[in-house]
């Protein structure tokens, strides 16, 4: 709850916030008309645009996904939350959905971004029957992030693990699949892993190595991945209905239509398997 330590308050030294290179935390939130961002995450955003005017609502319409599917997991009586990538927070953040369905829902955030770091107190404020804890830790180091999550969630029980728009940054040689297989070794049936991903199938390939190559000289990796990629990592879970399909099809009805959505894609795969 809110009067609970948070993890991070065990760091002796809060790493610092970056502003010589773009982070993908801090241009998604200008994405999303934040002000958590600096310039050289602008500029990059605004390159990024010109190859994809579209950047914005795709965003918008990434976040309804998260909104949606936790609505989702709520009705399914889930009441443990971890999700990884989490990203600045905004309005509302997936523990005010989950809470707000059910006040002793227990919710973990990780992400490796100190500018989300910097919001943990935000992140931090739920329910006082419930939990949230931030972890500052990295997807990468898996085994890291799922016992630290377990001084909060009981994995014994059914858990929600919840990815959304991360994997696209972390590449197959830095381990993508084993993190996801990890994890779904972890998860107890009845448990959830909700994924959304930004995919290129709908891009030239031109476009395609400019995005990916100008991450790279600007110091992150970007791995779009096809929709057989994606939908490899929910091998050996029972897939929800409607299976994989683009963000903005995911039970359109749990949620409001995004401002100005109109025929425009995500250009995002999303989807939830179950264990069973
Ligand atoms: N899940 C949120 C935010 C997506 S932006 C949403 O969909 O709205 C992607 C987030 O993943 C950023 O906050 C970024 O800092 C975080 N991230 C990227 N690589 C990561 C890693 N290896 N470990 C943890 N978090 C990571």
């Amino acid at each position: 709850g809110a009067d609970s330590t948070p993890s991070t308050s065990s760091t002796p030294e809060v790493p610092r916030i970056d502003t010589s290179k773009p982070h993908p935390a801090r241009m998604y939130d200008w994405m999303l008309g934040g002000k958590d961002n600096y310039p050289v995450d602008e500029e990059l955003a605004r390159y990024m645009l010109t190859l994809e005017p579209n950047l914005p609502l795709m965003a918008k319409m990434n976040r309804g996904f998260m909104h949606r599917s936790t609505r989702w997991l709520a009705q399914q009586g889930i009441r443990q939350y971890l999700d990884i990538g989490t990203g600045i927070p905004t309005e509302p953040n997936l523990h005010q959905i989950a809470q707000e369905a059910a006040p002793e829902a227990r919710v973990v955030y990780c992400d490796n971004d100190p500018i989300v770091l910097a919001h943990a107190e935000a992140l931090l404020r739920g329910t006082p029957e419930g939990a949230v804890e931030f972890l500052h830790a990295d997807a990468r180091e898996i085994d890291v992030v799922l016992e630290k999550a377990a001084k909060v969630l009981d994995f014994g029980r059914p858990v929600a693990v919840s990815l959304i728009a991360l994997l696209h940054f972390v590449s197959d040689e830095d381990g993508a699949g084993r993190l996801i297989e990890r994890v779904k070794e972890e998860l107890t049936p009845g448990s959830y892993l909700v994924l959304s991903h930004f995919t290129t199938d709908f891009y030239s390939e031109a476009d395609v190595r400019q995005a990916t190559a100008t991450a790279s000289a600007r110091g992150y990796n970007a791995s779009p991945r096809s929709r057989e990629q994606f939908e490899r990592f929910f091998d050996g879970l029972e897939l929800v209905e409607p299976g994989v399909v683009l963000a903005e099809q995911w039970r359109p009805e749990l949620g409001e239509p995004v401002p100005g959505q109109g025929d425009s894609t995500s250009s995002a795969y999303a989807a939830i398997g179950r264990k069973v």
